[in-house]
């Protein structure tokens, strides 16, 4: 090591022959922590289809400070849960046939805490959940698209064809940034919309990418690509809007 004092810089990785780690935790203190999920709805207009929900929502929580300093999160996920509040605003003003749910979540980066508890809850009758939409990171792009500041759009492997073309239609003129149509397979971890996937509802979520502020110090306002993200709401609001509407909601399988 040439430098001991940058140990990180230096570090070189040694791989060991026949060496085993053996580990005990001791749990000293359990605790529990109560927290909330924020919900708001927009109830529909038509007699019959109100009773029907569209889910929109965004985790609101983030992760612990990071040697001592605070993250703050802008984009994971300052970023989707003011896109809630924008989408629900908008559509507020002018509501649909079937009743929007607006959700913010809790512990998501701890498990998908708030979102399995909602789904789970009851709260709102599972098989009248018909889609959600989650919104986690829509304000940044990742290194290989800092030029062309594609967005992806993740969903799952059965679900992904038929999303790529009910989308696409809907976004003609709303993005000038290409959208990169992805399943799970290839998405760095889960979101929210698993919580809905895993019970047969249809979902997706918006995610502008990995960056290296992610869960970092260095995730702040100022680095948030605001156009980007107003369009990934209107696109939001679109496809809330047309979901909402229409005589029946696609299963998308
Ligand atoms: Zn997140």
């Amino acid at each position: 090591m040439k430098d001991p004092a940058n140990i990180l810089e230096n570090y070189k990785p040694q791989a060991l022959d026949n060496v085993y780690l053996y580990s005990k935790i001791d749990i000293l203190k359990e605790e529990i922590i109560l927290t909330k999920n924020v919900v708001g709805v927009v109830e529909g207009t038509d007699p019959v289809l109100r009773d029907e929900y569209i889910v929109v929502g965004a985790h609101l929580d983030h992760v612990k400070p990071v040697k001592g300093k605070v993250c703050n999160g802008a984009d994971d996920n300052a970023s989707g849960s003011s896109g809630v509040i924008e989408i629900a605003e908008a559509l507020a003003m002018n509501p649909c046939k079937r009743s929007v749910i607006f959700i913010t979540y809790t512990a998501e980066e701890m498990g998908l805490y708030g979102s399995r508890y909602f789904v789970g809850s009851n709260a709102f009758p599972l098989e009248q959940i018909k889609f959600n939409l989650n919104m986690d990171m829509i304000g940044r792009s990742d290194p290989d698209h800092e030029q062309d500041r594609a967005h992806y759009v993740v969903t799952n492997k059965k679900y992904v064809d038929k999303l790529e073309e009910f989308i696409s239609e809907l976004n003609d003129g709303i993005t000038d940034f290409p959208l990169i149509f992805d399943n799970d397979e290839h998405s760095p971890g889960g979101s929210d919309h698993q919580s809905y996937i895993s019970q047969g509802i249809p979902a997706f979520f918006f995610f502008s990418g990995l960056h290296k502020d992610l869960h970092q110090p260095g995730d702040d306002p100022e680095k948030i690509d605001y156009p980007k993200a107003e369009s990934i709401c209107r696109l939001g609001y679109l496809i809330t809007t047309k979901l909402a509407n229409m005589e029946t909601v696609p299963t998308f399988e």
